[in-house]
Formats: structure tokens, C-alpha cells, sequence
């Protein structure tokens, strides 16, 4: 039996139980053992996929933080918990930062993992769920903010199918199609929804972010 601790899921309002981001924000944190943190997150060794892609909870633009679990043999992280360290500044706790200091490199777990069956792994979720963090009270979504969401295209012009999946939604109709492609094509964002909760992400809004694009969150002014 394999027994991994789990680390690096975070709160949403669907998921309120998980540790927020925000309290795990370092900017002082020396950059080298930072990058070598880095280094031995995306070492891991893919265990399984999970359902979907996940969101980045500071809404910067990364429509996919990836979804895998990855594995060193004693902690379990998502894919995208790669993403909050290198852009966001998070540090994750010493327990962790100092295991993976210690074992860097990381050691190869992949014969263990082609041999895994499901019952052969065992999940511990009360660690990280109690972890607090170095920032009481920060918070990337408390109270919801309400503003828009904007659709932006990574690189080559969006296919018609994209554009359609855009102009469903209310904002985007107030430009034709030859101008909305137009404006993606030239690496501009369109307005889709305004008005609109930061999360739970409007299932509209998951859609697009699946069809490859790029979703930002401008929050309305005053509520920054
Ligand atoms: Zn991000």
C-alpha cells in the first residue's frame, strides 16, 4: 500500500474546505530554492489523470493548469500547483519545501506507478486541509467580486466553431463576426460577460476556456 499525502488543492466555493492561495503568497522567498521547489514539482510522476482542466484561482490568464496528479512517493500535487509557485509566489509548506529540497532530484517512482491498481493507494487529505498558510485572512475570492470576463486567443485566429461558442454569449454579440475574429486574430480581448461572479465560473465560460481560450476576470472598478 502506497500511502501519499495530498497537497495543493485550493478553495473555491464548491470547495470551500481547501486552503486559499492567497495565504501562501511568499514574494521574499529566495528564488533559487524556489526554482528548485520548481524543478521537483514537474519531476513528479504522473499517477493518474483527473477530470478536466483546473482554473487558475488568481484568474491571470492560464486557461489550463493542467490535470494530472503527480507523485514523488509521499505527497500527491496537481499538475497546476507548478503554476502558483512560478507565477503567483506561493510557497508551500516547510514539511514539504524541505522534503523536496532533501530529495531533489527526485526519485523515480516510475515502476511503482505502472503497477498501481486503485485499491493499492491509500490518500491523505486532513493535512493539507488544515494548512493555514503564512497570511491569515488574505483571500483571492472573499468577498465574490463581480465583473467581466474576457476571451483573448493564444496565437492563430480561433476557428469558427470558437466564434460561435463566443457569440452565444451576450457581450460578444455586439460585435460581427468579421470583427470579432478580426479583434482575436489580432491578439485583443472581447468582453463575453459582464456583470458576472468571479466563481463559481459560469459554465459558459468553462466552455470557452476548454475550446483553447484564454480567460481573464477584470473585476468592476472599486471592487479590485
Ligand atoms: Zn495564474
Amino acid at each position: 500500500m502506497l500511502e501519499l499525502t495530498l497537497i495543493g488543492y485550493w478553495r473555491s466555493t464548491a470547495d470551500p474546505l481547501w486552503p486559499d492561495p492567497a495565504w501562501f503568497v511568499d514574494e521574499s522567498w529566495a528564488s533559487s530554492e524556489r526554482a528548485r521547489v520548481l524543478a521537483y514539482l514537474r519531476d513528479g510522476v504522473a499517477l493518474w489523470a483527473t477530470g478536466g482542466h483546473s482554473w487558475c484561482r488568481f484568474r491571470c490568464g492560464t486557461h489550463a493548469c493542467g490535470s494530472g496528479e503527480l507523485s514523488d512517493g509521499r505527497f500527491l500535487w496537481p499538475e497546476g500547483l507548478a503554476h502558483y509557485v512560478e507565477r503567483h509566489g506561493v510557497r508551500p509548506p516547510d514539511e514539504f519545501v524541505e522534503h523536496a529540497l532533501a530529495g531533489t532530484p527526485l526519485v523515480d517512482i516510475s515502476d511503482i506507478a505502472r503497477t498501481l491498481g486503485p485499491g493499492d493507494v491509500s490518500i491523505d487529505a486532513s493535512w493539507w486541509s488544515n494548512q493555514r498558510g503564512f497570511r491569515a485572512g488574505a483571500s483571492h475570492l472573499s468577498p465574490p467580486r463581480r465583473g467581466t470576463f474576457v476571451a483573448r486567443s493564444p496565437g492563430a485566429a480561433p476557428k469558427l466553431a470558437v466564434l460561435r461558442l463566443i457569440r452565444r454569449l451576450p457581450e460578444a454579440q455586439a460585435l460581427s463576426y468579421p470583427a470579432l475574429l478580426e479583434r482575436l486574430a489580432g491578439g485583443g480581448a472581447v468582453p463575453v460577460l459582464s456583470g458576472a461572479f468571479e466563481e463559481p465560473i459560469p459554465h459558459e465560460i468553462s466552455e470557452l476556456e476548454a475550446a483553447g481560450l484564454f480567460i481573464e476576470f477584470l473585476p468592476d472598478r472599486g471592487e479590485g
